[in-house]
């Protein structure tokens, strides 16, 4: 089936180019840009330019995914173009930047966060902000977070808490971002490309909210074993069944964008019953309430995303003005990396917590 459908594609694509390249030949008068790049390609030219960007009726059906973005389109652009384009300005351009700056945001956390201190320094400091010093629980909590926090905290630090859980979130994110960013990028490249890439970023999301929950419940759950390994076989396993329902050939055209929307969210509402059970377990712990409110907005910054992923305003409201800057698309990327930021926030106050407090679990090992 691969080989055939691949087959008709590629004679459909042979189609459409010839049809394309005539239509570009006729309109060169219209289109200064296109026009010089079709005539310096068909005359083998030695500059070679990129293909022109092209309206949302010149698409082929397997690229129409948002009729309000007019235009500004690369349609099936060889792989190199494709690569060379995230340097130029197309309705793709920003979706390519967004989650790659968020990528190398995660990847700057990641070799930080090597660093043994890195987590001492960047926590406190972050409550310090957000609790500040009038919050006299704070104190009671003996975290020393709001305090000089060097003497016992400095000590129980050296308890070791395991760093691999919020390692594994780091990298979870950035396998995201990173897959997202490459489907943006290259997904305009041929009916295979767009299929194989979007799947591979549906994949990338889940992989990211089974990530997300791995250090939350592991550091929430540090003292209670059972709990944790439950919990996280739970998600693994959800997370599993999203990845296989969303990479069903039926379910990964762009047409299913409500049902892979609330899928995700289902993830994310999942981590709801682990929240509501750490808080219980770790009642009157300052950093757990601090990390839960984290986590509430993370929540809301997601869930905003959603709203505009599947509402595809404001460029429902004013078609073709939005094509470049300021589309669904690109708001959705920002608030899920705010999402994520404010994600790693929360377990940097967790594990500082920890760090802080671990003997909390009676000196046992977990
Ligand atoms: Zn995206």
């Amino acid at each position: 089936m691969g080989a055939r459908s691949g087959a008709a594609a590629a004679a459909a694509a042979a189609r459409r180019s010839g049809k394309k390249a005539e239509a570009a030949s006729a309109s060169s008068a219209m289109a200064p840009v296109g026009g010089v790049e079709s005539a310096a390609a068909a005359a083998g030219g030695r500059s070679r330019r990129p293909p022109r960007l092209v309206g949302y009726e010149e698409l082929p059906e397997f690229l129409k995914d948002n009729e309000y973005i007019r235009g500004h389109y690369r349609a099936e652009w060889p792989l190199r173009d494709a690569l060379l384009s995230a340097f130029a300005w197309h309705n793709e351009t920003l979706n390519v930047w967004t989650h790659l700056g968020g990528f190398l945001l995660f990847l700057a956390l990641a070799v930080a966060g090597g660093g043994k201190e890195a987590a001492h320094e960047v926590a406190p400091g972050i409550m310090r902000f957000v609790v500040g010093s009038a919050n006299s629980s704070w104190k009671s909590d003996h975290s020393g977070l709001a305090g000089s926090a060097h003497g016992e905290a400095a000590a129980s630090a050296e308890l070791g808490v395991p760093r691999w859980p919020r390692m594994v979130f780091l990298v979870g994110a950035m396998a995201c971002l990173a897959t997202s960013s490459a489907a943006h990028l290259l997904a305009c490249h041929s009916r295979r490309a767009t299929v194989v890439f979007w799947q591979l970023d549906y994949a990338g999301i889940s992989v990211m909210i089974v990530a997300s929950f791995v250090p939350p419940v592991y550091y929430a759950f540090l003292c209670h074993r059972a709990a944790r390994v439950a919990y996280l076989s739970a998600i693994a396993a959800l997370g599993a069944l999203v990845v296989a329902v969303l990479l069903s050939p039926s379910c990964s055209s762009p047409r299913y964008r409500r049902l892979r929307a609330a899928l995700f969210l289902a993830m994310g509402l999942s981590g709801v019953v682990p929240a509501l059970h750490a808080l219980w377990i770790n009642w009157g712990h300052a950093a757990c309430y601090l990390a839960l409110g984290l986590e509430v907005a993370m929540g809301l910054a997601y869930a905003v995303g959603a709203w505009f992923y599947v509402s595809r305003v404001p460029e429902k409201w004013r078609p073709g003005v939005f094509d470049v800057v300021g589309h669904s698309h690109q708001i959705f990327h920002v608030f899920v990396l705010v999402g994520a930021v404010t994600h790693y926030v929360a377990v940097a106050v967790l594990l500082d917590w920890r760090e802080k407090v671990a003997v909390a679990c009676g000196g046992t090992t977990p």
